[in-house]
């Protein structure tokens, strides 16, 4: 059992004061004991000395189960609040952690959300623009999605969201910003790529994505990507980076989808 520093502090007060006890109970036995050698002169100072002794002692028993029966309960009430506040608090704050967590994580699918996105992005950017590397995104829409709900039913309309999803976790590398940005939307930050690098990067998704085996019943899914894609000019705002990407997504459903535009 561990101890409350107040109690530890109560403890040593205690053990003080019975020392105190002890000691007058030394002084008062001596001076019963030792009486007769001073002599009858001494006698009324030996008897007054004995009564304070006396007197003493009793007020170090008062203070003693005074701190015992009315100081200790108190502290002792104060220490268990104490104790049940700091679980309330320990408790309070993890599920605000777990609360975070979810407000920044997409349910269906476990990737990071569009709230997440926003904020990587623009701290992305900031860090980028001190330390003067390139960074690409690339933005993803799977094409007729709708059609394989409305063929499929909604569930299996989810299997491929939650496959799509592995597929770009699996594709990506640990400093790539990942998240679903709602409906069948996907985003991936790519920092440290140049127009090329993220051509061939994006391809390489595009292709995964066309080449997973999703199955309704044993009928295999066509899924494909349109993906836009852009990389920082280094005067944009995230909103604005954000959105040339996505002109480029568009420019890519327009040439027929199933493929990349940068
Ligand atoms: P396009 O190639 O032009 O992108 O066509 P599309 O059918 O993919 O696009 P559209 O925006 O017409 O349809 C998107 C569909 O995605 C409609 C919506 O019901 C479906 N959807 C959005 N969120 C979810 C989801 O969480 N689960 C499922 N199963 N479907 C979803
Ligand atoms: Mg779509
Ligand atoms: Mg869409």
């Amino acid at each position: 059992m561990r101890f409350h520093q107040a109690e530890s502090a109560f403890f040593v007060f205690i053990f003080v004061i019975l020392a105190a006890g002890l000691v007058t109970l030394h002084a008062f036995d001596f001076m019963q004991t030792a009486a007769g050698d001073f002599g009858p002169s001494h006698d009324t100072d030996i008897a007054y000395l004995s009564k304070l002794l006396f007197a003493i002692g009793v007020l170090i028993a008062t203070a003693f189960f005074f701190g015992v029966f009315f100081i200790y309960p108190l502290i002792r009430r104060q220490v268990k609040e104490e104790a049940k506040l700091r679980v309330m608090t320990e408790s309070l704050s993890a599920r605000s952690e777990t609360l975070e967590q979810a407000a920044l994580t997409d349910g269906l699918t476990g990737m990071q959300n569009r709230r997440y996105f926003d904020d990587a992005l623009k701290e992305y950017l900031e860090e980028f623009r001190r330390i003067g590397k390139p960074m690409g995104l690339m933005i993803l829409d799977l094409d007729h999605f709708k059609q394989i709900n409305d063929t499929h039913g909604h569930d299996i309309g989810d299997e491929v969201l939650k496959a799509v999803a592995r597929c770009l976790m699996d594709m990506t590398r640990y400093h790539d910003v990942v998240a679903r940005l709602g409906g069948e939307e996907f985003a991936v930050v790519a920092p440290n790529m140049d127009a090329e690098q993220l051509a061939r990067f994006a391809e390489r998704i595009r292709k995964a994505i066309a080449g997973m085996a999703v199955l309704s019943g044993n009928v295999r899914l066509a899924v494909t990507a349109s993906v836009g894609l852009a990389v920082w000019n280094r005067k944009e705002t995230a909103d604005e980076f954000y959105r040339r990407a996505d002109r480029h997504l568009y420019e890519a459903k327009r040439q027929g989808r199933n493929r990349i535009s940068a």
